[in-house]
């Protein structure tokens, strides 16, 4: 999907996916389902918010269980045995037990505001920035929330939904969850969705290092993927972000990104990793998603870990930001923003 979906949510010509997750009548009952079950139905009633289009709040039937009360229940069974990144800690954290992500099934906001120094058409936008990350990479801006998770406040549908009906009066356009990492908070998220009112559109902005599972339950929920494409290759993925497997997991999520929601690819260029990062992060964009937004963020900060590291410990140079521009216009990627 290109933006067209998000703009029209925007505009009010369609409802967001959440919102018809939520009215989208499921089993009633399903708690005592078999996990295989669950997804067979989730799978077929996620199919079809796509194929009806429904522009209307699809009825509920009083009583009944909502497609999102599935996602709901599918998520606390994954938490159980934590599976929702390709890290699979297999940790008990409806049990308090945490993984590499530090968080148990609370998600706390370590900051919120309404913000207009986004790409254009998601500002002004309303930004949760939940803590806990299942990456560690060296630059981190937010380290402090993502080795802090019980910074801030713990999200719940009672605080969540008056301040997200705060900010829209004040003119958000949308709801955007930023880390850390959104995706390792998801059940909160999911529950707090259930006591809001606006049908605002949901910005998920992500570094997509996630399972085929977590991708699944976000399709329905996502209207607009925000989502890092950060490292050109596994070693760079490994030396600076810490995660193994990193580029095949993250092309195949943004295939999948791209088909179930809008989607927007970032990339911010490290000093000394144009060859290595740039390079090959455009030319599979190019060549897989060539129509989608592209943004190319020349305003590299070195924070948190990057000072112990040579290459990282500094800004990009006059002649690095020149090159990684020429780059991006050379290959005929039909919509791309700059900034910095
Ligand atoms: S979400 Fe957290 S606990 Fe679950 S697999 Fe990933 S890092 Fe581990």
């Amino acid at each position: 999907m290109s933006l067209g979906h998000y703009l029209a949510v925007v505009r009010g010509k369609q409802l967001p996916f959440w919102w018809r997750s939520k009215f989208l009548t499921a089993l009633n009952g399903f708690s005592s389902l078999p996990t295989e079950q669950l997804w067979q139905l989730h799978d077929e009633l996620t199919k079809s918010l796509h194929t009806k289009q429904r522009r209307n709040e699809p009825a509920q039937q009083a009583g009944r269980n909502s497609l999102l009360d599935l996602k709901i229940e599918l998520t606390r069974r994954i938490y159980r045995s934590c599976t929702l990144c390709p890290l699979m800690c297999r940790i008990d954290r409806m049990n308090g037990e945490v993984g590499r992500c530090g968080l148990k099934a609370d998600a706390h906001a370590f900051r919120e505001g309404l913000l207009v120094s986004e790409e254009p058409f998601i500002v002004p936008t309303y930004e949760l920035f939940l803590t806990g990350c299942n990456m560690r990479c060296k630059f981190c801006q937010a380290w402090e929330g993502v080795v802090r998770t019980n910074l801030g406040f713990k999200l719940t549908g009672s605080n969540f939904a008056p301040k997200v009906e705060r900010k829209a009066k004040r003119g958000a356009l949308n709801i955007h969850f930023v880390g850390g990492e959104p995706t390792v908070n998801l059940l909160a998220v999911l529950v707090s969705l259930k006591s809001l009112k606006v049908p605002l559109p949901i910005v998920w902005n992500t570094n997509l290092f996630a399972t085929d599972e977590a991708m699944k339950l976000l399709d329905g929920v996502v209207d607009l993927f925000v989502a890092d494409f950060k490292f050109g290759n596994d070693e760079c993925a490994w030396g600076i972000g810490g995660v193994r497997g990193y580029v095949a997991t993250v092309q195949s999520n943004l295939l999948k990104a791209s088909r179930i929601a809008s989607l927007v690819i970032r990339h911010l260029v490290m000093p000394g990793h144009i060859e290595c990062c740039l390079v090959p992060v455009v030319s599979w964009v190019t060549q897989n998603l060539p129509k989608v937004t592209f943004h190319l963020m020349l305003n590299y900060l070195p924070d948190w870990r990057a000072w112990s590291d040579k290459a990282l410990s500094r800004r990009l140079n006059e002649s690095e930001k020149q090159r990684a521009m020429a780059i991006v216009k050379s290959v005929g990627l039909k919509r791309v923003l700059i900034s910095g």
